[in-house]
C-alpha cells in the first residue's frame, strides 16, 4: 500500500529524515500530558516547529511538505497512507492543515498575520496545526516579518513547513531561515521520473522516458507533457522557434507568438477560478439593497471587488509570466542541446525529438555561435525576472537569436 511518502520521487534521504522526524513528533504527542523533560532532554530531543523544504522546480518540495504534515498527523505517526489524518491531509481537507499557495507575485502581510493568528489555535484533531507555506520566497518583507514572529516564538502545537527554491538571502530571510531546519531535495533523474509515471499514472514506458527528458525530471510538467495534447502542442510551438528565425519580420513574429502563447495558456488557468470567486462575491456582498446604511455597504462592496480584481490580475501576471518561463527552459535546452552537439560531449539530448536540427544548427553556428544563443535565452528569463518587459526581454532574445 503506497504512503504519504509514495510521490516523493528520487529522495530517499530527505524521507529518511523526514520519517524519523514524524515518529519523534508522535513522541512528543505520547508524552505531552507527563512533566515536561529538562531542556535537551526528552524522546527525539523535542518538535521542530519551522522547516524550510529547498530544491529547484519540480523536485517535489510541496510534495515533500503535504507529506510530511500527512505523517504528522497520521494516527500511527509514520504517515501510513491510509487512516483518516493522512488521508485527509493528503486530500487537502484536513481542518488542522493549512495550505497557503500564493496566487500573485507575493504573498501579503494581511494574509499572513491572519495565517499566524489561525495557527496558533489548539488542533481539533489533537495532533499539530500544520501551515504549509508554497513559495515562501514570494513572501512580501512586512509578511516574513509577521511569519518570523510565529516562527521565533511558536505556539507548542504548531508547525510550519516552507517551501523556497533555496536558502540564499533572495529566497528566504536569514533569520526565519536561522529558525528553520532545511530538508534539501535534489533533482530527480529523469530515469526516476519516468519509473514514477509508468507506475502510478500507467502511461507507456517510451512515452514516459520522453517526457522525463524532455521535462529534465519535472515530475508535474512530465506528467502534463505525457497526458495533455495541448501541452505537448505548446512544447512543439516552441520548439519550432529557432527554424522559423529566417529575418528581422520572422523575429518580430515569432515574439509575438510566443507572448501570445503564454497569455492565452494563463488565461486558461485562471478563467475559471476567477469567475467562481467573483460570482461568490457578488453573491456574499448581495445584489442592490436599498435600506438604511445601503449606500455606506456600497461603498464597502465597491472596495471588496476591487481587492479581488487586484488579486486577479496579480495572479494572471504571475501565471503568464510562468507559462513564458516554462516556454523559455524549453527552448533553452534546445541550444543547450546543441551546444553539447557542438563541443561533442557524450550526453544524451533533451529534447531528443529535435535532436537533428540540434545538430543542424550546431553545425553551422560552431560553439562559440550556439553558446551566445544559449546565453541570449538565459538573459531573456533574467531581465523577465528582473521586471523587464516580457515583450521587450522577448524580442531583444528573438533578435540575438536571430543575429547569433
Ligand atoms: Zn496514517
Amino acid at each position: 500500500m503506497p504512503d504519504a511518502f509514495f510521490d516523493l520521487v528520487g529522495q530517499d534521504e530527505a524521507v529518511e529524515t523526514l520519517r524519523r522526524a514524524a515518529a519523534a513528533a508522535a513522541a512528543v504527542l505520547r508524552t505531552a500530558g507527563e512533566p515536561a523533560p529538562e531542556a535537551g532532554g526528552g524522546p527525539g530531543g523535542g518538535m521542530t516547529h519551522a522547516w524550510i523544504f529547498t530544491g529547484p522546480p519540480g523536485s517535489g518540495r510541496s510534495v515533500a511538505a503535504r507529506a510530511f504534515a500527512a505523517a504528522l498527523q497520521c494516527v500511527h505517526g509514520t504517515g501510513c497512507g491510509t487512516c483518516p489524518g493522512c488521508h485527509t491531509t493528503l486530500a487537502g481537507t484536513h481542518a488542522d492543515v493549512r495550505l497557503v499557495v500564493p496566487d500573485g507575485l507575493s504573498i501579503g502581510v494581511n494574509e499572513m498575520r491572519a495565517l499566524v493568528l489561525r495557527a496558533a489555535s489548539t488542533p481539533s484533531g489533537g495532533r499539530w496545526q500544520v501551515v504549509i507555506i508554497e513559495d515562501a520566497d514570494r513572501l512580501t518583507e512586512a509578511a516574513g516579518n509577521a511569519l518570523l514572529k510565529a516562527v521565533e516564538e511558536p505556539p507548542p502545537r504548531t508547525v510550519f513547513l516552507l517551501c523556497a527554491p533555496s536558502t540564499h538571502p533572495d529566497d528566504i530571510s536569514v533569520t526565519i531561515r536561522s529558525r528553520c531546519r532545511v530538508v534539501p531535495l535534489r533533482q530527480p533523474s529523469a530515469d526516476a521520473v519516468a519509473e514514477v509515471l509508468v507506475r502510478r499514472d500507467g502511461v507507456a514506458p517510451d512515452v514516459a522516458r520522453w517526457a522525463a527528458a524532455a521535462t529534465q525530471g519535472h515530475v508535474g510538467r512530465a506528467r502534463r507533457l505525457a497526458g495533455d495534447p495541448q501541452a505537448r502542442a505548446r512544447r512543439a510551438a516552441v520548439l519550432a522557434v529557432p527554424r522559423r528565425l529566417t529575418s528581422v519580420g520572422a523575429a518580430f513574429d515569432a515574439a509575438s507568438a510566443l507572448i501570445e502563447a503564454a497569455e492565452a495558456e494563463a488565461e486558461a488557468s485562471v478563467a475559471e477560478i476567477d469567475a467562481t470567486e467573483r460570482s461568490a462575491l457578488e453573491t456574499a456582498l448581495g445584489a442592490g439593497g436599498t435600506g438604511r446604511g445601503a449606500a455606506g455597504a456600497a461603498r464597502g462592496s465597491a472596495g471588496q471587488l476591487k481587492d479581488l480584481e487586484r488579486r486577479q490580475k496579480s495572479r494572471a501576471t504571475r501565471a503568464q509570466r510562468d507559462a513564458l518561463d516554462r516556454a523559455l527552459v524549453d527552448l533553452a535546452a534546445f541550444y543547450r542541446d546543441a551546444l553539447m552537439t557542438a563541443l561533442g560531449a557524450p550526453v544524451a539530448p533533451v529534447h531528443a525529438d529535435t535532436a537533428e536540427l540540434a545538430d543542424t544548427g550546431a553545425r553551422s553556428w560552431q560553439a562559440e555561435g550556439t553558446l551566445r544563443r544559449l546565453e541570449a535565452v538565459l538573459s531573456c528569463r533574467t531581465a523577465i525576472e528582473a521586471n523587464v518587459k516580457p515583450r521587450i526581454a522577448v524580442e531583444a532574445m528573438m533578435l540575438a537569436l536571430w543575429k547569433g
